[in-house]
């Protein structure tokens, strides 16, 4: 078979497929943990609410998603660039996983939720996550959902996070 990818693609792709247990993913749950939250990762709630969630804390009435920042389009991100071979399809595939994150964000908002998105970028290394650790409670904690959702993360290149408005 032939690969339709240059193998510097294939191993970007292999590293940003969304799946479960990834080290961004990981690095949140034993944040979480260490903060003394009560969480479930392969719950019933994990499997059945929409988009899946990567936490979801039964408690706070809270579910929380980790974006790649690839996959996901963090824009003004450093660790997310449009593929310059095969371009349209990118940007269709990436405005697609955009799009699906907004519905599923709306949907869960209807049943209820609070929603948190944590972009990778705010767990990659240990300054990141000592600022994100700072902001959790607040994150997590009653707060309007609409503040919490457009917030975003982004990691500069002398690696001080900062928060992005967008
Ligand atoms: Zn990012």
């Amino acid at each position: 078979m032939v690969d339709i990818f240059t193998p510097e693609q294939r191993s970007h792709i292999m590293s940003q497929i969304r799946g479960r247990d990834t080290k961004p993913e990981l690095a949140l749950r034993s944040m979480l943990h260490r903060m003394g939250y009560r969480f479930t990762v392969n719950g019933p709630k994990n499997k059945r609410l929409p988009g899946r969630p990567d936490v979801v804390l039964p408690k706070h009435g809270t579910v929380v998603f980790v974006h790649g920042c690839f996959w996901h389009g963090h824009e003004n991100c450093a660790d997310f660039k449009m593929p310059k071979s095969r371009r349209a399809w990118w940007k269709a595939k990436i405005c697609g996983n955009k799009a699906r994150d907004e519905r599923v964000q709306a949907e869960l908002r209807v049943l209820g939720w609070h929603v948190v998105t944590i972009w990778a970028c705010a767990l990659k290394n240990i300054h990141a996550r000592m600022w994100l650790e700072a902001r959790m409670p607040s994150l997590i904690g009653p707060q309007p959902v609409e503040e919490v959702i457009s917030e975003t993360w982004k990691v500069a290149e002398d690696e001080t996070p900062y928060r992005v408005n967008s």
